[in-house]
């Protein structure tokens, strides 16, 4: 169903871009799940109390939201939004073929 949107509606250019993409983030995934085993119990606490509500791109505190019954942290220093990968989805609605794309490359969780 996912490889099915990209195939369709996307100019080869595109598809290659995407399949390179789905290789780094894979890449990535494996790499995080290493350093994940590698650290101990206390470590991933005190990185937790660290980054927790803080934004990823400049590091202020983030704002909590509820929006349609979703969870939505904003940065209102640099505009930027963080939201899980299920209020994304629920955002896009299910059949959404730009969440499709995203989904396949990024690896939502099915
Ligand atoms: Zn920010």
């Amino acid at each position: 169903m996912l490889g099915k949107a990209t195939m369709t509606t996307q100019k080869p250019h595109e598809a290659e871009e995407d399949y390179f993409a789905k290789l780094e983030v894979e890449k990535k995934r494996k790499l995080a799940e290493k350093k994940h085993a590698d650290l101990q119990t206390h470590e991933i606490e005190a990185m937790k109390e660290a980054h927790q509500m803080r934004c990823s791109g400049c590091g202020y505190q983030l704002e909590p939201f509820v929006f349609k019954g979703l969870s939505i942290n904003k940065c209102f220093h640099c505009g930027g939004a963080f939201l899980s990968e299920e209020a994304f989805r629920r955002l896009c609605g299910e059949d959404n073929q730009f969440l499709n794309l995203i989904g396949e490359i990024f690896q939502f969780k099915k």
